[in-house]
């Protein structure tokens, strides 16, 4: 199926007429075309955005609630469809498109319906001045959103949601990996009765497209998620423009076990946390450290455990691994497989290609487990953003604190205990944006999410995405 730009309301040709294929990881053949939107494409999109936005932004906050509202709506009556489509474009299980993925991206539109509606200002009477004052949160305007392959419509609504629910009008871009659901949904928004111009979306590559979209000198502000060498680029090109930047960027989570947890919970977890989405999730667990006092028994259960995982077409309702996305990230994980060896890993499990009956030019990988000695290996150190996890053992508090925090990235953590004193200790001192303790995922919309250290600046989700997406005036009244 061919692909279309959707520009003020409307599917069009990118204007050179341009395309890049579109595979079928499951399979390893192309089954479509999708534009590669040029300098052009992306002015026509600014132009009706901006051309939108007047109107757009002084709409009520009831009217755009109940649109937005409709698109969660149209998004869970067409789950079947955008499951499907999601599987088959990403490689994912299509169980897990039909439980997380679609859901998600309804519930981002749903929650930014309910939030915005209760964003209001802070204002302050200044006592003994005869003067109040108030902020008021405008929209900023024309906004760039740019979304990564894994988590496609989940991460791409996730953005677009608040950023038109406070009024701007938004040129977004998907991964050129995954680009299907992000076109469905421009249907969706047709049928929801989303006014024309509000939301653009342009589809293309990162260097020519997503690069079009952060030099534009109009585009005020980016939300971008993926790689943290692209957010380092963007805030580059960004920086001159002093643009607002969301940076949403890579992760190498530590998954803390210790001897104290609920063993059965953090097993059935910990098999989620390293494999869901064939790893490729930037808050998947990769670097398992397990208390030494159960480090035998742990390594030999999870095994285990792994080894019951089917690996198979995502399009089949049993399937857990699904497909890689592209043969190019196929291969690099498989590169950190092979250079484990060369690190003293040693391979417990897994590490091999899979051939899918049926399927046989997929790009299937093993979930894999890698035994390692030192931090300090690439393996530990670097996002493989594979099905692939390290294991290594510890003895005391302090030795995994400093393991766990030894890293460039700080996106999350995970930690197994049912001590409190040390669940508040490891909350404090774990340099994440986020800490699941005893649970992995359980994401209420209303909090932050976001990265420290290398995993990105800023945070999504709540109020912040209402505050990132909104320029604070304030405006200060003195009377008689
Ligand atoms: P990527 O950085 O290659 O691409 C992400 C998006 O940026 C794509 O749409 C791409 O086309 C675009 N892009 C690439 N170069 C660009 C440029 N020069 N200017 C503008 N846009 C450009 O990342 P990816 O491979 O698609 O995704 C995987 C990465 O995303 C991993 O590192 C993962 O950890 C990260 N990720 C982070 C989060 C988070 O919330 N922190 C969530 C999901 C994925």
């Amino acid at each position: 199926m061919n692909i279309k730009n959707y520009i003020n309301g409307k599917f069009e040709d990118p204007i050179h007429g341009a395309y890049i294929d579109n595979y079928n990881p499951s399979r390893g053949e192309i089954y479509g075309q999708t534009p590669n939107s040029s300098k052009e494409d992306v002015e026509k999109a600014y132009k009706s955005a901006a051309k939108a936005f007047p109107s757009w932004s002084n709409t009520t906050l009831d009217e755009r609630s109940k649109i937005l509202s409709k698109i969660a709506d149209l998004i869970l009556e067409k789950l079947e469809v955008l499951a499907a489509a999601e599987s088959k474009d990403n490689g994912k299980p299509i169980s897990l498109a039909k439980q997380i993925d679609i859901p998600r991206a309804a519930s981002n539109f749903q929650f930014f319906a309910n939030a915005i509606t209760q964003f209001s200002s802070e204002s302050h009477e200044s006592v003994g001045l005869n003067a109040v004052n108030f902020t008021l949160r405008q929209p900023l305007g024309v906004v760039g959103c740019i979304s990564p392959w894994n988590l496609p419509l989940y991460l791409f609504t996730w953005k677009i949601a608040p950023a038109i629910a406070s009024g701007n009008c938004v040129v977004a871009k998907p991964s050129e990996i995954t680009p299907m659901t992000a076109y469905l949904l421009g249907e969706i928004c047709n049928e929801a009765g989303l006014p024309k111009g509000i939301l653009n979306i342009v589809h293309g590559l990162g260097t020519s497209t997503g690069q079009a979209i952060v030099e534009h000198p109009n585009i005020k502000a980016i939300s971008f998620t993926g790689g943290t060498k692209t957010g380092a680029h963007i805030a580059r090109v960004a920086a001159p423009m002093f643009k607002k930047l969301s940076l949403e960027l890579g992760g190498k989570n530590p998954n803390i076990i210790f001897a104290d947890c609920d063993y059965d919970k953090m097993l059935a977890t910990t098999i989620r946390s390293s494999f869901a989405n064939q790893g490729q999730i930037c808050l998947c667990g990769s670097r398992i450290f397990v208390e030494e006092k159960i480090y035998e028994k742990f390594k030999n259960d999870f095994i285990k455990k792994v080894a019951e995982l089917k690996v198979g077409n995502p399009s089949e309702e049993t399937t857990n691994i699904g497909a890689m996305v592209s043969k190019e990230h196929l291969e690099k994980v498989k590169r950190y497989i092979d250079i484990a060896e060369q690190e003293n890993g040693k391979i417990l499990f897994g590490g091999n290609k899979v051939e899918v009956r049926g399927s046989e030019n997929g790009y299937y990988l093993q979930p894999t487990i890698i035994e390692v000695s030192d931090n300090n290996c690439r393996l530990n150190q670097e996002e493989i953003f594979g099905p692939v996890v390290t294991v290594m053992s510890f003895k005391t508090d302090e030795e995994v604190l400093q393991l766990a925090n030894d890293v460039k990235y700080g996106l999350s953590a995970t930690l197994w205990t049912n001590n409190l004193s040390r669940t508040m200790q490891f909350s404090k001192q774990l340099q994440t944006g986020i800490v699941w303790v005893n649970t992995w995922m359980l994401r209420d919309l209303r909090t932050t999410f976001g990265g420290a250290k290398e995993s990105g600046v800023g945070r999504e989700g709540g109020f912040e995405a209402l505050r990132f997406f909104t320029e604070p005036k304030n405006i200060c009244i003195e009377y008689e």
